[in-house]
């Protein structure tokens, strides 16, 4: 695991994973990168999908972006932390590592899933997410590299911290 500053719409790994909405549908922040960057044939994808619950993941083309695919998690809106917001969360993490290693993809780059627009405390959901990363992990030995993208330093510093990097 490694934490890098930076734009995810950048990184070349297999998969890049997007902070989406149920709806799947173009929103704002690392979504709104991402749409700008595969360009409008993506919006065309996820609309033949349809949604994705909560917690889930769905799978795309990467289009424009230098990645094999994209994995859209639908993170969890913060409620105060008693709505299984926590679960919600952990759920994308595991669920994005299923879905890669199930499509043999080897390197892959998650964003700071739900910390923006949805308000989850970046702290909280950093931990969740090296938590889940880790033991996850175990047992897919087909997973090379799990790269954390934070857009800001603070979030980036959060990272470091809990990997001791
Ligand atoms: P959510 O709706 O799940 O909260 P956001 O996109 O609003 O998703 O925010 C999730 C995290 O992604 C935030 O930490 C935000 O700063 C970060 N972010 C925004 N744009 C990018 C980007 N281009 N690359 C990486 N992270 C980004």
């Amino acid at each position: 695991m490694s934490v890098l500053r930076g734009d995810i719409t950048l990184c070349r790994v297999d998969a890049i994973v997007n902070a989406a909405n149920g709806a799947l549908k173009r929103g704002g922040g690392v979504d709104g990168a991402i749409h700008r960057a595969a360009g409008p044939d993506l919006q065309r994808e996820l609309d033949g999908i349809g949604g994705c619950p909560t917690g889930e993941c769905r799978i795309s083309g990467a289009y424009g972006l230098p990645a094999s695919r994209l994995i859209h998690c639908v993170g969890p809106v913060w409620r105060g932390g008693s709505a299984g917001e926590d679960e919600a969360l952990a759920g994308c993490y595991r669920s994005a590592l299923l879905l890669a290693d199930r499509h043999g993809l080897a390197t892959i780059a998650f964003p700071a899933i739900s910390t923006g627009i949805y308000g989850f405390p970046p702290d909280r959901a950093a931990r969740i997410a090296v938590d889940t990363v880790l033991d996850t992990l175990s047992g897919l030995p087909g997973i090379a590299e799990v790269r954390f993208v934070c857009f800001d330093e603070a979030t980036a510093g959060l990272y470091r911290e809990l990997l001791g990097a």
